[in-house]
């Protein structure tokens, strides 16, 4: 069987983790199986569609390395790929349905129906369409034809049970009678949803819809288009949910946001999608590895191993997986991407020359090990660039004023004053002299240094620190510590 995935988001809105996942599974899926990643754009609802979305999505998955074969901007044997554009195709569709006499206008008013389903809540039953006008006497049908009222054209949904075949929970078995008989195109003419996706699935040859488990009860529905249309059904696979730190669904609420978010944050493409490898599916499988490449997971990834249960979002594992992919990122590629945010900083000019590039990039270098995402990297290295230490913080200041310290940090600054070369074994040598004169090691000796340079009680590693201020900066620091 040919493997043709889809991913067919609705431009309503801003690409997030749900969605993303949605995407890099049908994504590996294909990859995986040497088949074809298509992409459709869902827009039925012209409403709230928008191109400006449609834009944002397409460049999203660029941004994420999710390359389609298919799709609206691109072409393909199946297309449009847009469904605003498919309309003839709905319509044809829709003409089969009616020859076999399984669709029916429905004359329901918005105001019947809401009567309607007041009604059932009052009763106790489970609001639903009650299926009244697939059972109008052809007079009244005639009638209301003669009056021009509009309608839309319900699915006559067949008494039966409806079994759906799924590659991960197995069959799901739907009673009829709790779907109601459901809107195909609606009186304005536009079809909706269910039909748009069954229609276009068949067409566009979709061997395997995997989505949100959020529309399994849909594919009740989409089933039944299959069949009445004579289309074999794709296979279907459905995510488990993926739940917020509150275990609740993850909405905007508790802690969803848009992937252009992350990427402003400073997430790194190939780490959200490493993260996402774990939402849902279990690469961890692979010896407790936890790093994988794009090429690595489109190896790994099997449906199969995707769990029942939904998965939890979770936020410091994410930032984990970024800094992991940081910590090994080229250091050039690194100081390239910083440069706009330091620039935003104003920690650097619009242009940086070669020579220049090399300091920032030496900076960079000392941070690159600390940072979770890239936002957070002008905070680190502001010290580098800015001299406007104080040393206010009571627990820096508290330590930097003990007399002990203070000749520590004289007797570093008078050896670092005459010394040449910042190589580390000269720094090292001056360690030594310090600690033989004043008589402390260890901690206690390198955190005075550390504060009165850095006024941090952290950060990157000490001989590297001092190498990069140089001569001058460390000593005003010193002296400025000194003098608390
Ligand atoms: N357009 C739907 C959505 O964005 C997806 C439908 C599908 O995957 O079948 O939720």
């Amino acid at each position: 069987m040919d493997v043709r995935v889809r991913f067919a988001p609705s431009p309503t809105g801003l690409m997030h983790m749900g969605n993303a996942r949605t995407a890099f599974f049908n994504w590996l899926f294909a990859r995986k199986n040497n088949g074809k990643f298509i992409l459709r754009i869902e827009d039925t609802d012209v409403e709230r569609s928008t191109d400006v979305f449609t834009e944002a999505i397409t460049q999203d998955l660029s941004w994420l390395h999710l390359n389609w074969d298919e799709g609206y901007d691109k072409g393909g044997e199946y297309g449009p790929y847009r469904q605003k554009d498919r309309g003839a195709l709905y319509q044809k569709h829709l003409n089969v349905l009616k020859e076999k006499g399984v669709v029916y206008p429905c004359y329901c008013t918005p105001e019947d129906l809401d009567e309607m389903r007041k009604n059932q809540i009052a009763k106790g039953q489970m609001p639903r369409y009650d299926s009244r006008c697939r059972y109008l006497k052809d007079s009244q049908r005639d009638q209301y034809e003669r009056e021009n009222k509009s309608f839309v054209w319900r699915f006559a949904v067949p008494k039966s049970t409806i079994v759906v075949q799924d590659m991960i929970r197995g069959d799901v078995t739907f009673d009829s009678d709790r779907v109601s008989d459901f809107v195909l195109t609606k009186s304005s003419g536009s079809v909706t949803f269910h039909f748009a996706v069954a229609v276009d699935d068949a067409c566009m040859k979709i061997s395997h819809v995997i989505r949100g488990e959020d529309h399994l009860t849909n594919t009740a529905k989409h089933v039944l288009l299959f069949d009445a249309l004579s289309y074999e059904r794709p296979k279907f696979a459905h995510m488990p949910m993926i739940l917020g730190p509150d275990g609740s669904k993850l909405s905007k609420r508790n802690g969803l946001s848009s992937l252009a978010d992350y990427r402003k944050q400073g997430f790194l493409p190939e780490a959200i999608l490493n993260y996402m490898s774990f939402l849902g599916w279990a690469p961890q499988k692979y010896e407790d590895k936890e790093i994988f490449s794009l090429g690595e997971l489109s190896k790994y990834f099997d449906v199969g191993d995707i769990g029942k249960s939904p998965s939890m979002f979770d936020f410091v594992k994410l930032k984990w997986v970024n800094s992991k992919y940081l910590s090994r990122l080229d250091i050039d590629h690194l100081t390239t991407m910083a440069l706009p945010l330091l620039r935003e900083s104003e920690f650097i000019k619009d242009d940086v020359s070669e020579e220049n590039f090399v300091q920032v990039k030496n900076i960079v270098a000392l941070v690159q090990d600390q940072i979770n995402s890239l936002s957070e990297l002008p905070s680190l290295c502001e010290m580098y660039f800015k001299d406007t230490l104080t040393h206010e913080d009571p627990e820096v200041k508290v330590v930097l004023e003990e007399r002990t310290n203070k000749e520590i940090l004289l007797t570093f600054k008078e050896i670092l004053k005459d010394l040449e070369e910042f190589s580390d074994k000269n720094l090292k040598e001056t360690f030594k002299m310090v600690q033989k004169k004043i008589g402390v090691k260890g901690k206690a000796l390198y955190l005075p240094i550390r504060l009165a340079l850095s006024s941090k009680m952290d950060g990157a590693e000490l001989y590297k620190m001092i190498q990069v201020l140089g001569k001058k900066r460390c000593i005003d620091r010193i002296n400025k510590a000194i003098l608390l």
